[in-house]
C-alpha cells in the first residue's frame, strides 16, 4: 500500500487514482480478535494541494469476528470512506495530518487506524441473533431447547444465575405459577 508520488509532486492540483488489493493483518480491539479472510480492495484518490497531499480512501474488506451472543464466527463486509492529509517531513504532534518522507506515501497506517476506529464494540452476527440458552447453552439460532424460557442476553446471564435479576418468562412455565394465579382469582 505504497504510492510513489514523484510525478504527482511536480505540479499543484494534480490528481491521481490508485487501486490496491491487499491482505490486512488481523487486529485486536476491545479484547477480541478481528481478522480479514480475503484481500481488501482499496481505492485512493490523491490530490496535490501544493502544501500537502489529500488522500480520499474507499476501502472494502470482509471482517471476521466472533458474535458476542451466540459465540459463532461470522463475516460481514466493512465499507469505509475516509480522508487523510499527508505532509512531508517528520511526524508532528500538533496536527492530525500524517507524514511522509521522500517520494513515497505509505497508506498502511491510515488504513489500519481507520479500520480500528470502525470495529464493532460488541460484535453481533445479526441483529436478530437469538444467542445461547443460559440454561443448557444450546445455540438458539440453530435449534430450540426445552428450558422453556426466553433467551437471555449473555451480559445478563451471570446475574441471572446469581438470582440478581427477575427471571423473564418464568411466569409462563411450570404448572405451579398457573395454580398461583388461579389461587388469586379464588
Ligand atoms: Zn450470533
Ligand atoms: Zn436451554
Amino acid at each position: 500500500m505504497k504510492i510513489n508520488i514523484a510525478e504527482l509532486k511536480k505540479q499543484t492540483g494534480l490528481v491521481a487514482q490508485f487501486d490496491f488489493s491487499e491482505r490486512i493483518d488481523h487486529l485486536y480491539a476491545y479484547g477480541q480478535r478481528f481478522s480479514f479472510p480475503r484481500p481488501a480492495h482499496l481505492r485512493v484518490v490523491l490530490t496535490n494541494t501544493g502544501k500537502s497531499f489529500i488522500a480520499d480512501f474507499k476501502l472494502e474488506v470482509d471482517l471476521r469476528a466472533v458474535c458476542g451472543r451466540c459465540l459463532e464466527e461470522y463475516e460481514k463486509p466493512l465499507r469505509l470512506l475516509f480522508t487523510e492529509e499527508y505532509i512531508q517531513g517528520e511526524p508532528c504532534e500538533d496536527t492530525t495530518a500524517l507524514s511522509y518522507t521522500g517520494d513515497v506515501i505509505d497508506l498502511r497506517e491510515a488504513v489500519r487506524e481507520n479500520i480500528l476506529l470502525n470495529l464493532p464494540l460488541k460484535p453481533i452476527c445479526d441483529e436478530e441473533c437469538k444467542g445461547l440458552c443460559s440454561e443448557c447453552g444450546v445455540n438458539l439460532n440453530l435449534s430450540s431447547c426445552s428450558c422453556g424460557r426466553e433467551e437471555v442476553d449473555l451480559r445478563w446471564a451471570d446475574l441471572l444465575k446469581l438470582g440478581l435479576l427477575p427471571r423473564e418468562g418464568s411466569v409462563t412455565d411450570g404448572g405451579s405459577k398457573e395454580e398461583n394465579l388461579k389461587g388469586k382469582k379464588r
